[in-house]
This record gives structure tokens, sequence and C-alpha cells, in this order.
């Protein structure tokens, strides 16, 4: 009930909806409208409220709400049904937790902080309060288990693109799984799986994007090597907007792959990167290649072209690629 009365409220923007016209809407007395106008000013939402005239909806909250993240969100199946937290340990593992007990395709986890948000390889991603967009959701893709990479180039390609739709601004992706602006971060994708042998389970897809972080928001130890939208723009962005914008993105290009094959998001994947056609480091846990990087491959492994000219084929699993 609480949905439509905010609907109702937005719709009748810039002007007053009377009490009367509500009850009458919902069959429910001015008693319970009045309740729930009330849980709605409880959540941040600011409601003017005036004799004979009725409800003015003044101001809308920062959060990343279900109501706010559908509201004209003009998707298939992605974010149709949404889990929001308002704190949250890694909102990969909750999406995990709902995958392994069945929930719908493209159910979508989002929270306003993660106290132990993920990188690849174990390490953390930092995840400050009401600042960034930070979200999972989950797939079940037809793909067999190696083909599961393409879903981070399609997330890398569907960031960019909604970044530069809803800011201006024009991110490079960086292989295999980051956003960079400036060289610095601007964005993390954190792709994670259930499979056998010949099928994936489930897969679960965690994007942390920087937003409205100011430099004091990151600690001093990824501060050199973070950045955000705000501090890049000196203004801030709507951290819902952003959402909404990369889930039409990343169904399209679900939706062009699933139907044409991955040639089409490979293409566009290649004109987005900062990491191919240039001289790269590929750090493993013991040593490291020097080389160029002269492509990715069908199932998006980088091939690297070693100074002895051998062509090596890097799959992403525990190597970090530096721009050197
Ligand atoms: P690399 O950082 O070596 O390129 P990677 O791409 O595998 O490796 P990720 O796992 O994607 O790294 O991200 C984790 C790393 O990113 C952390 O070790 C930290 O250095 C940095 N980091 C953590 N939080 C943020 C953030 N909010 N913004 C930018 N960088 C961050």
């Amino acid at each position: 009930m609480k949905e439509i009365i905010l609907r109702l409220l937005k719709e009748r923007r810039p002007e007053y909806i009377s009490g009367e016209e509500i009850c009458r809407v919902l069959n429910v007395s001015r008693t319970a409208v009045w309740k729930h106008i009330q849980a709605l000013r409880e959540k941040g939402y600011e409601i003017e409220a005036r004799s004979r005239a009725g409800y003015f909806l003044t101001g809308i909250p920062d959060r990343l709400f279900p109501e706010e993240i559908g509201d004209g969100l003009t998707t298939r199946f992605l974010g149709r049904s949404v889990c929001y937290c308002d704190s949250v340990s890694s909102t990969n593992n909750i999406a995990k937790e709902l995958a392994a007990q069945g929930a719908a395709e493209g159910t979508l986890v989002v929270a306003e902080e993660q106290t132990g948000g993920k990188g690849r390889l174990g390490r953390q991603w930092c995840s400050a309060k009401y600042k960034g967009s930070f979200f999972s959701f989950i797939l079940y893709p037809p793909f067999a288990p190696p083909e599961a990479n393409i879903v981070t180039l399609i997330s890398a390609v569907a960031l960019a693109t909604a970044i530069n739709n809803v800011t201006g601004v024009v991110a490079g992706i960086k292989w295999p799984n980051d956003l960079l602006l400036d060289g610095k971060k601007i964005c993390g994708i954190l792709t994670e799986l259930s499979a056998e042998m010949e099928r994936i389970n489930y897969l679960v897809v965690g994007v942390g994007v920087n937003v409205n972080q100011e430099e004091s928001d990151f600690p001093e130890e990824v501060r050199a090597g973070a950045t955000s939208l705000k501090i890049q723009t000196g203004m801030e962005t709507s951290r819902v907007k952003l959402v909404q914008v990369f889930l039409k993105e990343f169904e399209k290009w679900y939706d062009i792959s699933l139907k044409q094959g991955f040639t089409p998001v490979l293409a566009r994947w290649k004109e987005m990167a900062v990491s191919l056609n240039c001289p790269v480091r590929i750090q493993m846990p013991n040593s490291s290649w020097e080389g160029w990087a002269e492509d990715i491959d069908k199932d998006g492994a980088l091939l690297l072209r070693l100074p002895g000219g051998e062509l090596k084929r890097v799959i992403s699993g525990e190597v970090s690629l530096r721009l050197v």
C-alpha cells in the first residue's frame, strides 16, 4: 500500500493529492493513509501535508530502495525482484544464498554499505555507506562453465555505458574486471559461480561503483588507486539512476549474447578496453610475465604476446594485470 501511495504522490507532482482521493483509490480510512504517509516519512521521503489541499511529495531520499530502482525500470527480467539491505557483509554472499534457494533469474541484491565487500582472490572491496552503488544479481545462463567469463565482460561494457550515459564520463575497461578513470579504479566486478563439469548451476555478478565518495572515504591503502564519479566530475550522481541504466544495458547485451553469440559484445568490449594493444605485466602469486596485450579470445581470455614472440593465453583466475 505504501508503494501505491508513493506512486500516486509521484504522479501528482508538482501538485497536491487529497487524502480523500488516496482513500478512495485504496479503499482505506484516512487514518490508514496517514500511517502510511508517516512510514514513508520515516524512510526519508519528504511529504508536505496541507489541510484542504492534501499531500505533496517534496523530496526523495538518496537511497537504493526497491521502489526507486523499480520506478521507470523497463527491463524484462533483470531487477524485477529486489532484495534491499541497509548494511550487509557482501551482496554476492546474499545473492548466492538466494540463488541456492532457487530465486528468480535477475533477482537483484542492493546494499547501502558492505562491511565485507569482496574483490577477486579474497581481496577487499571498500564500500562506504550511502556513497556507492553496490549490488549483485543472479543469472542461470545456458553457457558452459568456461564461458562464464563473458558475463564479466558484458558487465564491464554495460557499466562503462551506464557511467557514460548518466555522467558523460568515459571509463575504460581494464581486463578482466575493473573500470578505470584517469588510471584509477572507479568500479569493480566480481563474478562467482556454482557449476558442475558441463553446466552452470547459477552465476552471481557483484558490482561496486564508486559514485559519491570523496577521497577521504577511501582507506589510505587504496586511496592512490581509487577514484569516484564525484571526484572526477565535482558533482553528485544518482546511485539509483546508475543502477537502472546498468540493468537495462546489461540485459540488452545479455540478450544479444544469447541470440547471436559473443562476437558483438566482445567487439564492443575491445572498443572500450584500455588494457589492449599496450604493454602489460601479468602478476601471478610468485612470478610475472611482461608482454604485449594483443587481444582477447572468444572466452574472454587475454592473448599476451611474449618478448620471444610466443602468444600466451591468460585466463583471469589467479592473475592481476598491470599497465606498464
Ligand atoms: P588489481 O587491483 O591488482 O588490478 P584486481 O582487479 O583483481 O587486481 P579486485 O579484486 O578487482 O582487484 O579489487 C580489489 C582491490 O581493489 C583491492 O585489493 C584494493 O586495492 C582495491 N580497492 C578496494 N576497494 C576499492 C574501491 N572502492 N575503489 C577502488 N579500488 C578499490
